[in-house]
């Protein structure tokens, strides 16, 4: 395709080297600009309306124009733009917001350190796993356990916990060191006659066979999505997370909830901890900390994971760790604001209120010819194309399913996130009943056209 000289699509494709994108077809075919947000909608340049079922990367948790975060980061812009929290200083965003974590924290927490993505905040609860451990004369207990399909970010440690299939291959990845167990997807790998909860003891024995074979000595954390989300919105088998922490128990393991998708109401719990039973030793989250209007992550640890870290920081002098944009006062001021409005506006409530619907109408899509499965919790689903429902055997990759009914929406005027043949739908959480009405009506034409485009 040929741009207009000078056009913002030429320019993209001259200067902007895109995430997750193939570059070659994106020389070929340009952006989709998006140039303004309202509630649930997002436009693109041409003026054309999409409903962001998606809200944007699973994040932009108040929609697209929540003017009191506009006006808390102007706030702040105008008392104390930036300052940092390195060398015993501090400032009250920093300290307001680490109070509020520690009170909202699904189990008791200790203390909060700031990051300015998930990404960083994985890679800083590798680190202080590593410090933990080496602070207790444990020097050999460094491995990680994540899972095949896990979603933790794209840092050299972080892409090495993610199990997704493209973050590893020409990136020399994983580190040493970094293990992925079973893939908890039940309607994928369960087996035939075998129950949820004999799925969910099997995963465990899977996990407990890694640790024995690698030496329980050497396992340092386990971490997991409570819901995995980039893997294909994975809703774990019934007892499974009951299963795998008496595991991690037994070996002195710690668990880590990374909580960056699931925090803040998404699965209609406050976190995805409380939804699927985790009791978190270290937690991360970012993306609806604050509703993704300004980038903050956090990570908490519990009381016995701190104090062997303050005893090493004696030791050592410092703890050697930290970003420049470690707890950034605007940032985390966007974030308190995020937080209030949760609280004032009873997003949780309205999760729940709306989230029934989002599910049936979700659900009701598996009566679709393409489609194999349907899963979610609140207002998190995907649904899963297949070739044969009976089978359950997938389209050839060739025939790109998921990508054609991912743009067939797109047409329709609804974004979505095609995941291989899974199409992945989290939208804002302020969406309404109507909303989520136009959002399956909108699927339901894709996926029709889609079989169409297949067949
Ligand atoms: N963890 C989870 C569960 C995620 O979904 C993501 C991003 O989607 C990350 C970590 C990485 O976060 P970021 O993209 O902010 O680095």
């Amino acid at each position: 395709m040929s741009f207009q000289p000078n056009s913002p699509a030429a320019r993209d494709v001259a200067y902007v080297l895109h995430p997750y994108t193939n570059a070659r077809a994106h020389e070929e075919n340009g952006p989709m600009i998006i140039t303004k947000g309202d509630g649930v909608y997002v436009y693109d340049d041409g003026g054309k309306q999409y409903l962001e079922a998606m809200a944007g990367l699973w994040c932009a948790s108040l929609g697209f124009n929540e003017n009191r975060l506009v006006k808390a980061a102007t706030k702040q812009l105008e008392t104390l733009p930036y300052y940092h929290t390195f060398a015993h200083k501090a400032h009250l965003p920093g300290i307001d917001l680490a109070e509020k974590l520690i009170n909202l924290a699904p189990v008791p927490m200790s203390k909060v350190f700031f990051a300015g993505s998930g990404s960083e905040a994985n890679d800083t609860a590798m680190k202080l796993v590593w410090y933990y451990n080496n602070a207790r004369g444990r020097h050999a207990k460094k491995k990680m356990i994540s899972r095949i399909k896990g979603y933790h970010g794209v840092t050299i440690a972080s892409a090495s916990l993610t199990g997704t299939p493209v973050n590893h291959p020409g990136f020399d990845l994983p580190i040493a060191g970094v293990k992925h167990t079973s893939n908890p997807h039940y309607y994928r790998f369960g087996q035939s006659g075998e129950s949820e909860v004999d799925f969910a003891t099997r995963m465990a024995q899977d996990l407990e066979t890694m640790i024995l074979e690698e030496g329980p000595e050497t396992v340092a954390a386990f971490i997991a999505e409570p819901i995995m989300g980039a893997g294909g919105v994975i809703v774990p088998p019934e007892t499974y997370f009951e299963k795998i922490q008496a595991v991690l128990k037994k070996y002195d393991v710690l668990m880590i909830a990374d909580e960056v998708i699931c925090g803040f109401g998404r699965t209609g719990e406050f976190w995805g901890s409380q939804t699927v039973g985790i009791k978190p030793d270290i937690l991360t989250c970012a993306k609806a900390l604050s509703s993704s209007y300004l980038p903050i992550s956090a990570v908490m640890i519990s009381e016995d994971v701190y104090q062997p870290i303050a005893d090493q920081s004696q030791d050592l002098g410092v703890l050697g760790h930290g970003y420049t944009y470690t707890a950034h006062p605007v940032c985390a001021a966007v974030a308190l604001e995020t937080l209030k409005i949760y609280e004032e506006d009873n997003i949780l409530d309205h999760v729940r209120a709306v989230s029934p619907l989002f599910q049936e109408r979700l659900h009701a899509l598996s009566e679709h010819e393409l489609v194999g499965e349907t899963r979610g919790r609140g207002l998190m689903g995907a649904l899963e194309i297949v070739a044969d429902k009976g089978t359950r055997a997938s389209y050839d990759p060739k025939v790109g399913a998921g990508a054609k009914a991912g743009a067939a929406a797109t047409e329709h005027g609804l974004i979505v996130r095609a995941i291989g043949d899974s199409i992945a739908f989290t939208p804002p959480l302020i969406i309404t009943e109507s909303q989520i009405n136009e959002l399956f009506d909108k699927m339901t034409k894709a996926l029709d056209d889609a079989a169409g485009a297949i067949h």
